[in-house]
Parts: structure tokens; C-alpha cells; sequence
């Protein structure tokens, strides 16, 4: 959240279709991606097929700032899909913002996608020398490359042919024919879920998103599926060989609102256990149990339960700062923190006060907080992470693919914590966080606590990072 001392998540999707062709999907889309706008907030856009035709709207930005009610005037057809991104493969220029659409031997496609594909450099060599003109430097663009050059002139099969060589995390929707097309990868390393609205379907994210858009849930769409649906019709088909499932275990402890239910499990209880597991691993002597908000909240209630220690908002998060630019000096850091945040002392003065947070990245925005509530007059700081330490780089859509700055990749625990200034330090275990989550250790991905990466990654030596060129595009 602040300065980038949180895993970020890259992008959530959207996609709807109704057999009633007098029906916008892009209305629809955009208050559903209001839902999915902590996943991306530096673009948004929306894709609407009719007749044959494309339409579009994106830009840089939040939503708010990229549509205006005009929009979905042009913006019309029954079928549409939508994006926000947050970027990591690829940079956040404007060609890369999303949807991303094109011409094909079958007519018009349009796609979004959710995750990253590790073997998108070599895979993109092979377009390019086949005679491609990329001209984004996305994972997503690849794709579309990947469609048009197959032999086979059946789009479904094309996609299956293309999902084939495809190593990574992909949740995406696509327009294809008029149809709407949703596609988790075998993994599953992100979440899509499948909703029935009057006259049609909806692909996002997160459940989250069908509240809001009044669709009825029908189900997690599988690791290894594909949904295809013209509004009246629904066909699912199952490309899945033997991969293990590989939900990343942060949409539980982070990413994901609350509000959402996830493969069957509710991200809200997940982090009340997560809180209840954390009390119960260690022996807190505390006079009171604060969040770091907003994402800290839900696990320290569980956790200010199961401790038997009262709950308290100690600290004040001030909503109107988004994100500013990241200023070079020290003092200018602290002051965006607290900016952000605010002790209340009476809350903190003169308390042995529990900490709860959800990660420790790169630890400096741990270190301001602490800095902050001790300064409100703290007697005693002790700090409670509900994940286990981040001692590894995320190749699979999250923005934390450089090893050095990972402050567990080269600390200790103890070393962490006299870092943050704090009188104890304790994380999650990975079994916790499994019990936490009800799922097994082998159904979830851990990789970024213990290097155990479902797909196999190739790490830069000394940086730790994917070795995956980036074609740069100078900004127009
Ligand atoms: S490496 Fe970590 S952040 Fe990335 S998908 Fe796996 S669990 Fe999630």
C-alpha cells in the first residue's frame, strides 16, 4: 500500500454475456469492476462486441477517472468484457493497458488477463521470428499472437493449442465469435468465478463483484476449465493434465475483499482463523490488540479473540491519499505514511500494544508505523505478520520479483525485527496458514515463502528476478 511495501496484486477481470441484444454489458461490467478496483488501479477499459464490431474505452487511471457516463452510449452490445490493471509484466505504458484487441483469421477478439506467463520471453521470440509486429511489451498481447498463428482454423481449438504452450498464471476472459470465453489456468494461481444474471453469464475475479452486479453465484470456475457462453448456452471443457492446484495463498491473507468467497472459502473467515492461529502460536502479553488498516482488520479480530484482548482502532487511516509519487528522501516517506496513518494515543499511551498486519515486504513501511505508535507513547510494540516470511520472489503476477529487496530474503527474524524497532516479532507458519485456509499445503501456492515454485522459474543470480526482457515502448 505504501510505497510498494505490500505485495500488489496485477489485475481483475470482468466478463458478461446475455442473449438479450438490447442489453449493455458495459454498464454492467463497469459497476462490477468497481468491486475489483483494489486488484489494479493504474488502468481501466472496457471491450463491448455488436455486430461484428469492437468498442472501446481505457485509459490510465481508476475508474473514475477513465469513464464518463457518455461512454457506454458508444460502448454498446450484449457481450463486453472489462479490466484493471496494476502492472508487472509489461510496464504501465498505454499500449499495454487492457483490453487488448485484435483482428484474427475468425474476426474480432478481445481479451483481458489476469496473472503472468514465465514463458513469455522465449514464446514471444517465436512470434516475432514467425514475422509477428508486437507492439506491447504484455504477456496478453502474446496470447493473441499465439491464437492467430495456429494451423488449426476452429478458435477453440486454436485456444487450446495455445494453452498448451502457456506456462504460468492466467485467469483471463476473452470475446471471441460473439461469445464470451473464460479461462483458468491448471493451476489456478487466481481466482474466476462464474455468475448467472438474467439472460446470460458473468466471468470475474471475485465473487465480490457479482454481488454488486445482482448476478447469482454458480460456481469457482475450475483450475484447468474453460466456460464459453453466447448468453443462451453454457459449455465448460477441461484442459487440465496433472498439475497440482496452486491458488496463490495471498488472495486469502491480502488480495482479495473480504467479502469474497474463494474456491469454496470465505476470504473474511480465512482471516479471522488466520488471527485465531496467530494468537494461539504464541504466548501474547498484550493490554491491547490493534489492526494496520485496512487489510490487518478481520485477522485481528480473530486474533484480539482468541488472546481475550480487547480491540481497538489505533490507528486512523486517512482514505483520501491514493497513490503519490514515490519522493527520493526519507523524511518525504515518512511524512506520505503519515499521511495515511494516524496513532490515536489514547488508544496506544502507555499500552503494551499488539500489532497486527497481514506481510512484511521490504519492512520500511513497518518500521514508520512502529515509529508512529511509539511516538503516540506506546510502552510496548510487539508485532504480529499473518503470513510466514516473504523469502522469495513472485514470477506468478505479483509485484514483488526482485529477491534483495525482500527484507526475510536476507535477515533473520531477529534481525527483522531490531530492524522495525519493535519488542517481538512473530509470523505465520505455513501450517497455520494452511489450517487457516482449510486447504491442504499442496493445494495452495507458498512459493514466495519457500522457493517451492509450481511452474519452474529461471532467477536472475544476483537479483533474484524473472529473466524476462521487457519490450519498451516509449510513452506517446
Ligand atoms: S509466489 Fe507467493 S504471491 Fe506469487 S502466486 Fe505464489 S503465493 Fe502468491
Amino acid at each position: 500500500m505504501f510505497d510498494h511495501d505490500r505485495p500488489e496484486e496485477e489485475c481483475g477481470i470482468i466478463g458478461i454475456v446475455s442473449k438479450d441484444r438490447k442489453f449493455n454489458a458495459a454498464s454492467n461490467i463497469h459497476i462490477g469492476l468497481y468491486a475489483l478496483q483494489h486488484r489494479g488501479q493504474e488502468s481501466a477499459g472496457i471491450a463491448t462486441y455488436q455486430d461484428e464490431y469492437l468498442h472501446i474505452k481505457r485509459g490510465k487511471g481508476l475508474l473514475r477517472d477513465v469513464f464518463k457516463p457518455a461512454d457506454f452510449e458508444n460502448l454498446s452490445g450484449n457481450v463486453g468484457i472489462g479490466h484493471v490493471r496494476y502492472s508487472t509484466t509489461g510496464s504501465g505504458y498505454a499500449q499495454n493497458v487492457q483490453p487488448i484487441l485484435a483482428r484474427y483469421w475468425g474476426g474480432m477478439m478481445a481479451i483481458s488477463h489476469n496473472g503472468n506467463i514465465v514463458n513469455c520471453k522465449e514464446l514471444m521470440e517465436q512470434v516475432v521470428q514467425r514475422g509477428s509486429i508486437v507492439r506491447s511489451s504484455s504477456d496478453t498481447e502474446l496470447i493473441l499472437h499465439l491464437i492467430s498463428i495456429q494451423k488449426e482454423r476452429d478458435t477453440l481449438k486454436a485456444i487450446l493449442g495455445v494453452l498448451n504452450k502457456l506456462q504460468g498464471a492466467y485467469s483471463m476472459v476473452l470475446i471471441a465469435n460473439g461469445k464470451l470465453i473464460g479461462i483458468r489456468d491448471p493451476f489456478g494461481f487466481r481466482p474466476l468465478v462464474l455468475g448467472k444474471i438474467d439472460n446470460g453469464y458473468v466471468i470475474s475475479s471475485e465473487s465480490a463483484a457479482l454481488d454488486v452486479m445482482d448476478a447469482v453465484f454458480e460456481k469457482d470456475i475450475k483450475p484447468g476449465e474453460i466456460i464459453i457462453s453466447d448468453g443462451s448456452e453454457l459449455k465448460s471443457i477441461d484442459f487440465k493434465k496433472d498439475e497440482r492446484n496452486a491458488l496463490c495463498v495471498f488472495e486469502y491473507i491480502y488480495f482479495a475483499r473480504a467479502d469474497s468467497v474463494i474456491d469454496g472459502t470465505s476470504v473474511y473467515e480465512v482471516r479471522k482463523r488466520l488471527g485465531k492461529e496467530l494468537a494461539r502460536l504464541n504466548n501474547v502479553s498484550a493490554d491491547v490488540v490493534i489492526p494496520v488498516p485496512d487489510s490487518g482488520i478481520t485477522t485481528a479480530i480473530g486474533f484480539a479473540r482468541e488472546a481475550d484482548i480487547p480491540f481497538e482502532i489505533g490507528l486512523l487511516k486517512n482514505p483520501y491519499v491514493g497513490r503519490t509519487f514515490i519522493h527520493p528522501g526519507q523524511s518525504e516517506r515518512d511524512m506520505r505514511v503519515k499521511l495515511k496513518l494516524n496513532p490515536i494515543r489514547s488508544v496506544v499511551k502507555g499500552k503494551r500494544v499488539a500489532v497486527v498486519d497481514d506481510s512484511i515486504v521490504r519492512g520500511t513501511t513497518s518500521q514508520r508505523i512502529v515509529k508512529l505508535i511509539r511516538e503516540a507513547g506506546a510502552r510496548e510494540v510487539h508485532m504480529f505478520i499473518s503470513s510466514p516470511p516473504i523469502t522469495h520472489p513472485c514470477f506468478f503476477g505479483i509485484d514483488t520479483s526482485i529477491k534483495k529487496t525482500l527484507i526475510a530474503s536476507r535477515n533473520s527474524v531477529e534481525e527483522i525485527r531490531l530492524f522495525l524497532g519493535v519488542d517481538t516479532l512473530s509470523y505465520m507458519t505455513m501450517e497455520g496458514l494452511s489450517k487457516a485456509a482449510g486447504k491442504s499445503l499442496d493445494e495452495l501456492c507458498y512459493a514466495c515463502f519457500n522457493g517451492d515454485y509450481p511452474v519452474p522459474v529461471i532467477e536472475d543470480s544476483e537479483e533474484g528476478k524473472l529473466l524476462l526482457e521487457d519490450y519498451r515502448v516509449l510513452e506517446m
